[in-house]
C-alpha cells in the first residue's frame, strides 16, 4: 500500500486517540484531527498545481507543520525533499536546483538564521509574483514559496492559508488521485547526516519507508497506548521514519519536545506527557542523563525507544536501562539509504545482547559481511557489511555514478560500515571503513578504544581517530571531554591504559576538548577532527 492509503486506514482506526503533541507550539491533535488537517493541506497543494512526482522542499526545524506536510505530500504523491536546517544560501540554491523543487515550504527563521531573507536574496523576483508563477533566475524550477505562519511575507504564501476547507470536488479528486499512486513511487528525498562529508540525497519510495517504520515499531512492541518522545530532527529519517511514520503505523502518539534537541525539554516532556518511548542518538541520551536537573523529573513511564545512528557505548546503554527505566530499549543500526534500519534488537532480546550488539537482522532484509575481495567472511570475523532487500533506496537523486558505487548489480548496498556477526546472528558494528586506523600494518578499530576509555570515571565522552604519521602510516589520537569540574592529565589517561590494552592501541595524541564537531543529527564528524589535527600537527 501507499503511505496515503495506510494513513487513511490508520487515522480512521485510531480516530479519537492522541496523534500529535507539539509542546513548544502547544499543539494537540487526535488522529481524526490530523487527517482533516492533512487532507486540507493535500487539497491545497493540488490546487497550487502540484502533481504526483513533483518535488517540494521543506526547510524547517521540528514543528506540527512539518508533520502535516509529510503526510499531505504523501497523499498528493509529491516527493518531499528534506532540506538541512543548517544550510545557508548557496547550499539551499544548490539543493533546490539539484532536485528541481517546484515548491518550497520554509520556516521564517531558525536559531540565528533568517530563512526568509536568504530565500529573498536568491529570488528577489518574489516581490509581486503570484503563487505558482514565480520566475526566479537563480531558482529556475521554483514556482511557489510557502512560509510557515498566518501572514504572507514578501511574496510568500502563508502556510495557514492552505488549511482552509476544500470543496467536495477537491476532496473527491484527492481520493481519486490516491488510487493512482503506486507503492514503489518515489515519495521522499532524504539526506544523509554528512558525517563523512557532504550529505547525499537518497530517493525513497512509499514501500521503502512505510515497511521500515512498521518493523521498527514492532521491534519496540509499539501499541496505540504508547507515546513516543521525538527529539531527533524530522529533517532526518530518524525523526520522520522511525518517529512519525512508526507512530502512525502502530497508532501511537508522536510527541515533540522542542524545535531542535534540548535535553531539559526532553525531560519535561517525558514527565508531563507520560511518554513511554524515547528516541535518540547516543549523544542525546548522554546529554539527558547528565543534565543537572535530571533527578527532578519523573521519567518512570518510559519503557522503550531506539538508540541508533552511531556507536552506542555499553555504559550509556546500561544507564538508559537503569536510570531512564527503558528496560525494553532497542538498539538500531541503519543508514538513510536503507530506509533506514537493517538491524535492531527486539524489546525482549536478552539485555546483555541489547547492550552489546545492534541486534539481529530486520525482517525481509538480507545481509552479508565481506572481505576486501567481496567474499563472505566466517561468523566472528570483521568485514564490510552489505545489505539487500525492500529497504534499499531507489538511488541517489540524479547521481547514477554514486548510486552504482553504492549499490552493486546484484542489488547489494555497500554500507561502508565494518561489522562482525556472531553465531546467533547478533551483529556488532565496529566502525566505518573510513575510520579504521592502520598503524604499522595493524588494523585498529577506534570504537574498541573508545569503549575502553569510556570506563574512566572522569571521562564524559571520547572519540578516537587516526592521524597521518611518517613512521607508522597512522597514529592514534583521542579527543576527550571530561566530566564537569574534573581535571586529568594526558599521563593519567595513558597510565589508565597501560597493562589493560596493547601498547599500540594507546593513543599517541590526547586532546582535552569541550565540544566535538557535530552534524545536525547529533553525530560526531570525525573527518573534521582529522582535518583539525592535521593542521595542528602540521
Ligand atoms: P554520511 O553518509 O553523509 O557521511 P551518515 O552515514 O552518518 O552520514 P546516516 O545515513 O544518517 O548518515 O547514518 C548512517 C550511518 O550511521 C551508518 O552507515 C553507520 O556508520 C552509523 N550508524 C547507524 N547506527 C549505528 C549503530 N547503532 N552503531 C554504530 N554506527 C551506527
Ligand atoms: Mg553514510
Amino acid at each position: 500500500r501507499t503511505i496515503g492509503q495506510f494513513f487513511d486506514t490508520a487515522t480512521r482506526e485510531h480516530g479519537s486517540r492522541d496523534a500529535l503533541i507539539v509542546r513548544h507550539q502547544a499543539v494537540r491533535m487526535t488522529y481524526s484531527e490530523l487527517r482533516e488537517q492533512v487532507d486540507r493541506l493535500a487539497c491545497s497543494l493540488m490546487r497550487l498545481g502540484l502533481a504526483p512526482g513533483d518535488r517540494i522542499g521543506i526547510w524547517s526545524q521540528n514543528n506540527a507543520e512539518w508533520v502535516l506536510t509529510q503526510f499531505a505530500t504523501a497523499k498528493a504523491g509529491l516527493v518531499l525533499v528534506n532540506i538541512n536546517p543548517a544550510y545557508r544560501r548557496s547550499e539551499l540554491e544548490y539543493a533546490l536546483n539539484k532536485v528541481g523543487c517546484r515548491a518550497l515550504i520554509l520556516s521564517p527563521s531558525f536559531k540565528s538564521s533568517d530563512y526568509v531573507a536568504m530565500v529573498r536574496d536568491l529570488a528577489p523576483e518574489l516581490d509581486g509574483a503570484l503563487p505558482g508563477q514565480l520566475k526566479a533566475a537563480r531558482l529556475p524550477a521554483l514556482e511557489t514559496v510557502i512560509v510557515l505562519g498566518r501572514e504572507p511575507v514578501g511574496g510568500m504564501l502563508p502556510f495557514n492559508a492552505l488549511l482552509g476547507e476544500p470543496s467536495s470536488e477537491e476532496r473527491a479528486a484527492l481520493e481519486v488521485l490516491g488510487e493512482t499512486l503506486q507503492f514503489d513511487d518515489p515519495i521522499n528525498i532524504q539526506f544523509t547526516s554528512g558525517t563523512t562529508g557532504h550529505p547525499k540525497g537518497a530517493t525513497l519510495s512509499h514501500h521503502n519507508i512505510l515497511n521500515n517504520a512498521y518493523f521498527s515499531g514492532a521491534a519496540m512492541r509499539l501499541t496505540p497506548e504508547d507515546r513516543l518522545c521525538i527529539p531527533v530532527p524530522l529533517y532526518h529519517c530518524f525523526g520522520m521514519v522511525l518517529g512519525t511514520l512508526a507512530c502512525l503505523s502502530h497508532g501511537a502518539a508522536m510527541v515533540f519536545p522542542s524545535e531542535s534537541f534540548d535535553a531539559l525539554a526532553v525531560l519535561e516532556t517525558v514527565a508531563a506527557e507520560r511518554c513511554t518511548a524515547l528516541h535518540g542518538v547516543p549523544t542525546m541520551f548522554i546529554a539527558v542523563l547528565d543534565h543537572p536537573e535530571f533527578a527532578r523529573f519523573d521519567v518512570s513511564a518510559l519503557r522503550t525507544g531506539i538508540m541508533a545512528g552511531s556507536p552506542c557505548p555499553i555504559e550509556v546503554m546500561k544507564r538508559v536501562v537503569a536510570q531512564l527505566h527503558m528496560k525494553e530499549v532497542t538498539i538500531g543500526y541503519g543508514m538513510t539509504e536503507t530506509s533506514p534500519l537493517s538491524f535492531q534488537s527486539a524489546f525482549d532480546d536478552p539485555l546483555e545482547k541489547r547492550v552489546s550488539t545492534v541486534g539481529r537482522i530486520h525482517p525481509h532484509v538480507e545481509v552479508k559481511v565481506v572481505d576486501n575481495e567481496g567474499k563472505a567472511v566466517p561468523r566472528g570475523e570483521t568485514g564490510e557489511l552489505l545489505t539487500r532487500g525492500y529497504s534499499v533506496m531507489l538511488g541517489y537523486w540524479d547521481d547514477d555514478a554514486k548510486t552504482r558505487d553504492a549499490i552493486d548489480p546484484a542489488g547489494w548496498m555497500h554500507t561502508g560500515d565494518l561489522a562482525v556477526m556472531d553465531e546467533d546472528g547478533y551483529c556488532n558494528i565496529v566502525g566505518r571503513v573510513k575510520d579504521m586506523v592502520i598503524r604499522g600494518g595493524e588494523n585498529i578499530y577506534p570504537r574498541e578504544i573508545e569503549e575502553f576509555l569510556y570506563r574512566h570515571p572522569k571521562i564524559q565522552d571520547v572519540q578516537v581517530i587516526g592521524v597521518p604519521d611518517d613512521k607508522f602510516g597512522e597514529e592514534l589520537c583521542a579527543w576527550i571531554r571530561l566530566r564537569d569540574g574534573e581535571m586529568c592529565s594526558e599521563e593519567d589517561i595513558r597510565e589508565f591504559c597501560r597493562g589493560e590494552i596493547a601498547h599500540y592501541k594507546i593513543p599517541r595524541y590526547i586532546e582535552f576538548v569541550d565540544l566535538f564537531p557535530m552534524t545536525i543529527t547529533g553525530k560526531i564528524q570525525k573527518f573534521v577532527m582529522r582535518q583539525q589535527m592535521k593542521e595542528k600537527l602540521g
